[in-house]
């Protein structure tokens, strides 16, 4: 390709993104097309071409196939999962990253990458009130984050090289989460060679945040038993519903016990530098690692997580080898010596140009934005005669529709089988309706709405218009549940 071709090629696309990006909001939220329909549409049994072709018209047809058949996460309307929009700057951090195309494995191969990431990772341990003189580093999201702060508290906590003699060369290992924990443990637990049984999920309160009495039970009971118990995690903001586990009383039963206490912030942990937040998150700097990730509130495109760590050492403790064949100095910090990769791409470019380009107060106004419009979404619903609101914690709310005739008989076990089946058809309704995307929760066995506003496009008015569209669409599914009963749904 030619610097004039290369340049042509470049503006046409950045044009196509421009006008795709401002065109957003009047699109679906997703064509809701089935798996047959999109390989129809990418000819997908097209065998690999051995000739070369036209890159003008190669990205032409790219853009038209992600334009018109994927779900926008930056559609003011799209609350699912923890999925964000992507900020802008992102979007050519990732086209400058790839143009130098660093290897930020070691730092010879990649000088201001590895700097500039790890400014990044001092940047976020300060937004969040961590301590800086943390070890960290960026990877593909929150599960590999936690695994890594995983591994690096198996290595730490053993009390053998349990890094060169396995899991087998001595007592067996326990961790504790709370039964609202994402499901990162388990591939945690499984990969580390633990196995899941090696987890001791611990009830949740009434606010879906872990009960203390329920840990130390289960910690007693397993060391009369044997067991060596090594890890304690807490959520800051479960994925459910945004519950925040009790960190201060986490931290000091660790300490007790020496127990490495690691926190699970993907979503949450952002939340931790908004004042009108910060509160719930006491005791957050007092954990032995934090994972995060800045593709859900710092609005990252995928993928950024970020795993940090207390200890200088413990990363490198847990991750580091030395072959022969790497002369590369020690003085400066090499990433593949502190983390599971070996090559790694440039993250956090899109990370350390979004954090300047919004400011630590322009992110800390987005956060508190999104925390209101999820509160002022709960209240509209709490207000609504045919929705219940049932909770609201940081940016997640969870609701369900419930017909009007019905609410005398609610909590009977009839009318909650039939709302389950209800409000997952409802959900389905309102994705294919391509009006707004919801994902859903399952609170106290009740089959929930959930919207998870972390969506620097959402804005009031978007709030407002969901009790209609929700209202709307239940009394129609409503009505063909009545006319054509359906099997029971259960949410196992
Ligand atoms: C999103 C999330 C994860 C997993 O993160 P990925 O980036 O999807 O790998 C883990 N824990 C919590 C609380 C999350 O919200």
């Amino acid at each position: 390709m030619t610097e004039e071709q290369f340049r042509a090629l470049g503006h046409n696309l950045v044009d196509r993104i421009a006008a795709f990006l401002a065109s957003l909001p009047a699109r679906p939220v997703t064509p809701a097309e089935s798996p047959a329909e999109v390989c129809a549409a990418l000819e997908s049994g097209r065998p690999l071409p051995q000739e070369g072709a036209d890159p003008a018209a190669l990205l032409q047809h790219a853009a038209d196939l992600l334009f018109e058949h994927s779900l926008f996460n930056g559609h003011p309307r799209f609350y699912g999962y923890i999925t964000s929009s992507a900020a802008p700057i992102g979007m050519l951090a990732d086209l400058l990253a790839s143009a130098v195309n660093a290897n930020a494995g070691a730092w010879k191969l990649s000088p201001m990458a590895t700097e500039i990431e790890l400014q990044v990772v001092r940047w976020l341990a300060a937004f969040i009130g961590y301590p800086t003189g943390c070890a960290g580093l960026l990877v593909s999201g929150g599960n590999m984050a936690n695994l890594t702060c995983f591994l690096a508290a198996r290595a730490a906590q053993a009390g053998w090289n349990i890094r060169e003699q396995g899991v087998a060369a001595g007592p067996r290992l326990v961790a504790y989460a709370s039964t609202e924990t994402h499901t990162w443990i388990q591939k945690a637990a499984d990969l580390s060679g633990l196995g899941t049984a090696a987890i001791r999920w611990i009830p949740t309160d009434p606010r879906q945040r872990l009960d203390l009495n329920a840990l130390e039970l289960q910690y007693n009971r397993d060391v009369q038993e044997g067991f060596r118990p090594f890890l304690v995690v807490g959520s800051a903001g479960t994925v459910s519903t945004g519950a925040i586990d009790p960190f201060a009383g986490l931290s000091a039963f660790c300490t007790e016990r020496r127990l490495w206490f690691h926190i699970d912030g993907a979503y949450g942990a952002f939340a931790a530098g908004v004042p009108a937040a910060a509160p719930a998150f006491r005791g957050i700097e007092l954990a032995d690692s934090i994972a995060m990730d800045p593709h859900k509130w710092l609005y990252a495109p995928l993928e950024a997580g970020c795993a940090l760590v207390r200890h200088p050492t413990a990363l490198r403790d847990a991750f580091s080898y030395h072959p022969a064949y790497y002369n590369f100095e020690q003085e400066a910090v090499n990433f593949y010596d502190i983390g599971p990769q070996n090559s790694r791409g440039f993250r956090a470019l899109k990370v350390w140009l979004a954090l300047q380009h919004a400011g630590a107060a322009g992110y800390r106004a987005m956060i508190q934005d999104d925390i209101d419009l999820a509160r002022h979404l709960y209240q509209l619903a709490r207000n609504h005669p045919e929705l219940e609101a049932l909770t609201n914690q940081l940016s997640i709310t969870t609701l369900r529709y419930v017909p009007p005739e019905l609410r005398p008989s609610l909590g009977t076990p009839e009318t909650e089988e039939y709302l389950n089946t209800l409000n997952q058809r409802l959900q389905d309704s309102i994705e294919r309706s391509g009006e707004a995307f919801l994902s859903n929760a399952v609170v106290g066995g009740r089959h929930a709405l959930r919207a998870c506003i972390v969506n620097f496009h959402a804005s009031a008015a978007d709030m407002e218009e969901m009790p209609r569209l929700i209202v709307r669409l239940g009394r129609q599914v409503h009505a063909e549940l009545r006319l054509r009963p359906a099997p029971p749904f259960t949410t196992e």
